[in-house]
């Protein structure tokens, strides 16, 4: 079974929600691509005029973190019932920037991963090495570590149901893609962990993206890979040549 390409944008902490509208609405045109699933994960404040702008189209809007538990004493986060009433179905989870600057452990991403499963919400999961692990050669004990813990206690009918999103730390917003062989190294050694952890169905059918610095003109050779289904794109998914992404074939 083929997977279908996801390009899906990260916009950080960028863009009000204005400005959010305005960027889609002037832009949905370009995005149209049935070929390809469209995703935008927005900061939270962001939600309601993004998914108001794009109604009637192919895109869809996504959260860029969510807590774990259900409701309670927990200042400044995001509930998943609260993702669930505006009708959110995508939720990054562990991005990097979330484990360096909110000390996001392997653990918390797995809690959260387990939860946005629980309600139905896509859970983008991120993973990825520092260039000091590259250096060093152990990228994919790593790697491998990260998405082990976090798929910790997901059955295979919801394992397949996770994105993977494979992110270098050492390519996000430095303009230093990976090299499309190196990319597809690790997307291919995920899928052998995910075989591993649940079979080769499973395996085939989970997407895997890759996310570092991608744009419009390196997007054709990453997404060729066959490991690599679809991109995770922060800098160049704030722009309208975000198109090129989407229509990179
Ligand atoms: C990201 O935010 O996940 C990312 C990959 O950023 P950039 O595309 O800007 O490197």
């Amino acid at each position: 079974m083929a997977r279908k390409i996801l390009a899906a944008g990260n916009w950080k902490m960028n863009m009000t929600p204005s400005q959010a509208a305005a960027f889609i609405n002037d832009n949905k045109e370009a995005f149209a691509n049935d070929e390809v699933d469209v995703l935008f994960c927005v900061p939270a404040i962001d939600l309601p005029a993004a998914l108001a702008a794009a109604e009637g189209t192919n895109i869809k809007i996504g959260a860029e973190n969510m807590y774990y538990e259900e409701k309670g004493a927990f200042t400044g986060e995001i509930a998943p019932c609260m993702l669930d009433d505006l009708g959110v179905k995508y939720v990054i989870i562990g991005h990097s920037e979330r484990r360096e600057y909110f000390a996001e452990t392997d653990e918390i991403v797995n809690k959260k991963v387990l939860k946005a499963l629980e309600h139905g919400i896509t859970p983008l999961m991120c993973c990825g090495e520092t260039l000091t692990q590259r250096e060093q050669g152990v990228t994919m004990d790593f790697i491998r570590q990260q998405v082990k813990i976090g798929f910790l206690g997901i059955s295979a009918e919801d394992a397949r149901k996770v994105v993977i999103a494979y992110e270098p730390i050492w390519a996000i917003g430095t303009g230093k893609t990976a090299t499309s062989d190196q990319a597809e190294e690790v997307c291919k050694g995920i899928r052998e962990l995910i075989c591993e952890l649940y079979g080769a169905e499973t395996a085939e059918e989970i997407r895997i993206l890759y996310g570092g610095s991608v744009n419009g003109g390196n997007a054709a050779e990453l997404f060729a890979k066959p490991d690599i289904d679809g991109g995770l794109v922060g800098g160049a998914s704030l722009k309208p040549d975000f198109s090129k992404i989407i229509n990179y074939k």
